[in-house]
């Protein structure tokens, strides 16, 4: 099989979660069942690296929670500044927000003041688009730091949810598309 197939296939599909926010039927897309698969992971990380090795990248920013875990050895592989993009409260240092309104509140995503600098090249990684809402804001953020966004990266994409259409024409690379 394809290595796409592999990472597909290592991805575990739970119902129902979680269960305060989503409706029922809706299917969660788990990723962490990649991170069991050492090969699965490990192309994972590497079919990005293949994306990303000649765009001279300088900041890859990842997304809490599993943004962190793709993004950061995508920046390792690439010798580029990894940032992390977190959820309100838990950056120590002075930060940067941008809102973002899910279906069932308005939440909000923090940068550190400074960890992009005028001008970087910047790819935003999460494993997952649904409404494209957490990218949109990764994207402000960026902006208001006057960073350059290059290109949004996910493993999946939920393309029913037309996410991709919210990112303003911002180019999208994905792995992988569920239904
Ligand atoms: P969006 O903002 O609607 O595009 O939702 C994407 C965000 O929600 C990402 O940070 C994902 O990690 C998370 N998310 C939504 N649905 C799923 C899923 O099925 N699996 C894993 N993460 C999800």
């Amino acid at each position: 099989i394809s290595l796409l197939q592999l990472i597909s296939e290592a991805i575990r599909v739970i119902p129902d979660f979680p269960k305060a926010m989503l409706q029922p039927g809706i299917a969660f897309q788990d990723v962490t069942t990649i991170l069991l698969d050492p090969a699965a992971f490990k192309h994972t990380i590497e079919m990005l690296v293949e994306r990303y090795r000649s765009m001279e990248v300088d900041v890859v920013a990842g997304f809490e929670a599993r943004g962190l875990i793709f993004g950061a050895p995508l920046a390792i592989a690439l010798g580029c500044a990894f940032v992390p993009l977190r959820k309100p409260g838990k950056l120590p240092g002075a930060t940067i927000s941008a809102e973002y309104t899910t279906e069932y509140s308005v939440d909000q995503i923090q940068m550190h003041e400074g960890a992009v600098q005028e001008g970087q090249r910047v790819v935003l990684v999460d494993d997952l688009i649904a409404t494209g809402g957490t990218l949109r804001a990764g994207i402000e953020l960026i902006q208001k730091a006057n960073g350059q966004v290059l290109e949004a990266a996910c493993i999946i994409e939920l393309p029913e949810l037309r996410g991709r259409e919210k990112l303003g024409g911002l180019p999208l690379h994905v792995l992988v598309t569920k239904q």
